[in-house]
């Protein structure tokens, strides 16, 4: 995969990165904290080595938390529009894991794999059997 380049940031634009390289890994996460930091029912966690991560511009503000296997989690959040756009893992070291949502374009990331199933809805496993639509018909 070589050189690649990927920028993007949260909702307000105060904070934009820009990460090189492949990812480590891009996991599908269903903890209940992926889904109190997106207020959906999934986060995209895309893990990068953390000397391929350089934030552009903004200034962060910290969180610390426990994930549900116990181990802490500091996240990186817009003071200005709350989104959360990267964290660093106890769990994970040497990587940054970035929101996947956050990129400029966020359908180049593929899950590797499912994680916190145990709080995942069924009806994701029945997305291809509802209507949609590009946008809002
Ligand atoms: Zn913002
Ligand atoms: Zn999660």
């Amino acid at each position: 995969m070589g050189e690649q380049i990927h920028e993007g940031g949260c909702y307000c634009g105060a904070v934009r990165y820009r990460v090189s390289g492949p990812p480590r890994r891009v996991g599908a996460c269903c903890c209940r904290w992926c889904q109190r930091r997106t207020g959906s029912v999934l986060g995209l966690s895309v893990y990068f080595e953390a000397s391929d991560f350089a934030y552009l511009q903004g200034e962060l503000r910290h969180f610390g938390l426990t994930s549900g296997s116990g181990r802490s989690i500091e996240t990186d959040f817009c003071p200005t529009c709350a989104t959360t756009v990267g964290w660093t893992m106890e769990a994970e070291p040497g990587a940054k894991g970035i929101a996947g949502g956050t990129f400029d374009d966020p359908t180049l990331w593929q899950p590797q794999r499912f994680v916190f199933t145990r709080t995942k809805p069924g009806w994701l496993s029945a997305c291809d059997a509802i209507p949609a639509y590009e946008a809002l018909p």
